[in-house]
């Protein structure tokens, strides 16, 4: 990582607070992006959604020996005539974790199950569709090659190669693929801590009455959720009102304590000036209006070593962005190593679209799959930033980037999917 701070950075030519690109805005954050170091040994299970710190070596190969990738018999190769049928003599069976003790002999064949050991001696397996049985005289079709169906010891993975990388995020194929090896601890990175608030004077609780003009605080659940889900370690620090005091203690607080600092609300024109004014006292912090919608205005920046992300008030908006920007963020953080943009691609739009040019929209859509077979997409209905239904109704984002405008129906759409997302 550069030494560039964040006012270096952001003296950039084509710098524009003001219209800041989702791509260039994403650019800039990944400068500063310095991944936890302190590791971890925890049992597999544990390491479930969590980040390897080291690379996992296999100590053995994998498979262990040479086996069947078919039920059928083992034989030798040089026995089968070639395009003609072979009788053979089954002198036996090996069966996944009862292999045939000795070799097969000429005009010989064993009897073997998938996952069984490859006697010596035999090179090739022939299934058992292709054969038929009197006795123990089995009588082969022609036509073979030498080797099939028969899997090498090692062939998935040698011993001493590397079975997963550094950097890897350990779902269930990883926990299944790390206990094959018969590994039962790994070294992950420890968890990112991240301290999340919501501002805003007309923000309630849960479980109080609403007065005139207020509204329950839901970007703390919303939040909850997305980095529960991305395994990172939370840190509620509740509402904070829109007080300078409040709310400069609050972000010293929650940089004192955490990896990195979410808050959302407090960025918009207006109320942007009051937390800037604060914030240059307390880092380095830039505050954009994103080209995009909904989420326009984003504050990104430093409060002393901890990351700060000031995500837009709208509950729309707080998770537009946050799949858009913090998600790929924080899993870099995590130590996740090569992170991946989370894929797009296109369907048809069944409905017409009002978009302006000029700014990357992520609509709300319901991805279905039409009678011919391809793949279809609609609107959730209304999209308001505040309208949390939307995001609740849909499985996907409709991405219209910068140059789209209106979209006519049957058009072709980049879409996103959210499930698995986080
Ligand atoms: P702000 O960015 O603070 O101007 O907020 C924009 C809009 O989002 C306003 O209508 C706020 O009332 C609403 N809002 C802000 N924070 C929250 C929250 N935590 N939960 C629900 N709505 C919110
Ligand atoms: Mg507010």
């Amino acid at each position: 990582m550069a030494s560039l701070t964040i006012t270096q950075a952001s003296c950039a030519d084509d710098y524009d607070p003001n219209s800041m690109p989702v791509d260039k805005a994403r650019a800039f954050i990944h400068q500063f992006l310095d991944p936890v170091t302190a590791t971890v040994r925890v049992p597999i299970r544990t390491a479930l959604g969590r980040v390897l710190a080291e690379d996992v070596i296999s100590p053995v190969d994998v498979p262990s020996h040479r086996n069947s990738a078919m039920d059928g018999w083992a034989m030798r190769f040089a026995d089968l005539e070639p395009g003609a049928e072979t009788t053979l003599q089954e002198i036996g069976a090996s069966f996944a974790g009862k292999p045939f003790a000795g070799p097969v002999g000429p005009g010989q064949c064993v009897r073997i199950m998938t996952g069984g050991v490859v006697p010596e001696g035999a090179d090739t397996v022939v299934m058992q569709e292709r054969a038929i049985a009197a006795g123990r005289a089995i009588t082969f079709s022609g036509g073979n090659k030498q080797g099939q169906n028969v899997r090498e010891a090692g062939e998935d993975l040698e011993a001493g190669s590397i079975a997963l990388r550094r950097g890897r995020m350990v779902r269930p194929a990883e926990l299944g693929l790390i206990a094959s090896l018969g590994i039962g601890e790994v070294a992950v990175y420890r968890r990112l801590r991240v301290a999340f608030f919501s501002t805003g004077d007309e923000l309630k609780a849960v479980g109080t009455t609403l007065g005139a003009g207020e509204i329950y605080d839901s970007n703390r659940y919303t939040l909850h959720g997305m980095l529960t889900r991305l395994g990172c370690e939370v840190l509620d620090m509740g509402v904070v009102r829109d007080d300078p005091r409040a709310l400069e203690a609050a972000f010293r607080e929650a940089a004192a304590a955490a990896d990195v600092v979410i808050t959302s609300g407090g960025v918009s024109v207006g109320e942007a000036d009051f937390v800037k004014g604060m914030m240059e006292k307390l880092g380095e912090v830039v505050f954009w209006k994103i080209a995009m919608k909904p989420g326009r205005p984003l504050a990104y920046g430093k409060i002393g070593p901890a990351h700060f992300f000031g995500l837009p008030g709208n509950p729309v908006s707080v998770m537009v962005t946050f799949y858009q920007f913090a998600r790929e963020a924080l899993l870099r953080l995590m130590g996740a190593d090569p992170v991946e943009p989370v894929p797009t691609f296109t369907a048809k739009c069944t409905a017409k679209l009002k978009k302006m040019p000029g700014r990357t929209e992520f609509q709300r859509g319901i991805l279905t799959r039409a009678d011919d077979g391809s793949l279809a997409v609609r609107p959730t209905g209304e999209q308001g930033s505040g309208i949390l239904k939307s995001m609740s109704d849909a499985n996907c984002f409709i991405i219209l980037g910068d140059r789209v405008g209106n979209v006519e129906p049957g058009a072709s759409v980049e879409v996103q999917l959210l499930e698995g997302v986080v």
